[in-house]
């Protein structure tokens, strides 16, 4: 059983803790929060809670939420921890772990040398296999990698162009917003994220533009992939078929817009997590050398099973043993 702790009970934090709860070769032995709030008194209704930052421990007595301990006890408790804490937070938090000596999985929002291998579990899993500290690649990097790689082990693959328009903020965040305007970001050329997929596929020619959308349900993005042999529309249709982690959605069941994917979402899985990318069928079409697609990514949920593979890989699981097990818990690829 490997004894994990969740330092960061927020909306990639709560779900990896579900997750990995999940598991029959895992245990969540804690999880952290550092306020008081009502997430914390959520989180002790299924988890052992202990604080992030100890100087705030009378707060939490003072809100009448019971704590197990700090941050330190629970590292000793555990064989890793998964950091779920804000953006550059967790390179932060990484000389505590380094402190202990403890494994640690960092998410998307750090840069990627704050581990010593950044990690998709379909592209690059035996790159994590014994490794120490693991970077989790951010939702959007995760969904442009699986498709790529899909394609890139089927096909003979060129250069990718991928247009990337992003929710602006997550549901539960009412400090961000956007609400009249489509935003650029960045305006020049390239989005970070066509860098962060070549930290996994190193050997991948892709450029990325990105922009910001008022909408916080789904990231959606629209690839051009050019090949470089002949491919029918139904091989590729057949290629992401094969993978449980990519989904196949069709306009003509009513999937016409990310609000009739979520709504799908909310009677199939708990928080309307989709764990997979989701292609629109229709939208894959082939012009003369190149490819083109359409698919929507559930950006709180999709970097989810990945984070549970982390965690087998640095334990030298297999990768095709983790992947599955992770698949068979979380009911990926089996609607
Ligand atoms: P979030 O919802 O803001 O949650 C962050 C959690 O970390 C909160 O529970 C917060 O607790 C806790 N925290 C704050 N300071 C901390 C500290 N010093 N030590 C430990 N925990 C601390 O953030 P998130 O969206 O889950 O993002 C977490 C990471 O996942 C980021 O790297 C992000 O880039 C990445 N990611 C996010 C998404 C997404 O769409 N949200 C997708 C993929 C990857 P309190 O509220 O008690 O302060």
């Amino acid at each position: 059983m490997i004894k994990v702790a969740i330092n960061g009970y927020g909306t990639i934090g709560k779900r990896v803790a579900d997750a990995v709860a999940l598991q029959d070769d895992m245990k969540v032995v804690g999880v952290t929060k550092t306020k008081p709030d009502f997430e914390a008194k959520l989180a002790t209704k299924k988890f052992d809670l202990y604080i992030a930052k100890p100087e705030n421990v009378e707060l939490f007595e003072k809100a009448g939420i019971e704590i197990s301990g700090t941050l330190e006890d629970l590292i000793k408790r555990v064989d890793l921890v998964v950091d779920c804490s804000p953006d550059k937070v967790g390179a932060e938090n990484k000389r505590i772990y380094e402190t202990h000596g403890m494994r640690a999985i960092f998410q998307g929002g750090e840069k990627k040398d704050v581990a010593e291998v950044s990690f998709n579990a379909l592209a690059n899993y035996s790159d994590a296999m014994g490794k120490k500290y693991v970077r989790v690649v951010s939702c959007n990097t995760t969904a442009l990698t699986r498709t790529i790689y899909q394609l890139k082990t089927n096909f003979k693959i060129g250069r990718i162009r991928a247009t990337i328009l992003r929710r602006v903020a997550d549901p539960k965040e009412d400090k961000k917003g956007l609400t009249n305007a489509i935003m650029p970001d960045p305006i020049a050329l390239p989005s970070h994220h066509a860098k962060d997929v070549k930290t996994v596929l190193p050997d991948v020619d892709v450029v990325t533009t990105a922009f910001k959308l008022p909408t916080t349900l789904m990231h959606v993005h629209s690839l051009a992939v050019e090949l470089r042999e002949k491919v029918t529309k139904e091989e590729v249709i057949s290629a992401f078929e094969k993978e449980p982690r990519i989904m196949l959605l069709s306009a003509e069941d009513g999937f016409t817009s990310t609000a009739k994917i979520i709504e799908f979402a909310r009677e199939l899985r708990m928080r309307y997590d989709l764990y997979e990318n989701v292609i629109w069928l229709e939208s894959i079409a082939i012009d003369g050398n190149d490819l083109f697609l359409t698919q929507a990514v559930h950006q709180e949920a999709i970097v989810v099973p990945e984070n549970v593979d982390a965690i087998r890989a640095i334990f030298g699981v297999p990768k095709e043993v983790s992947i599955e097990k992770t698949n068979k818990s979380l009911r990926i690829g089996s609607f």
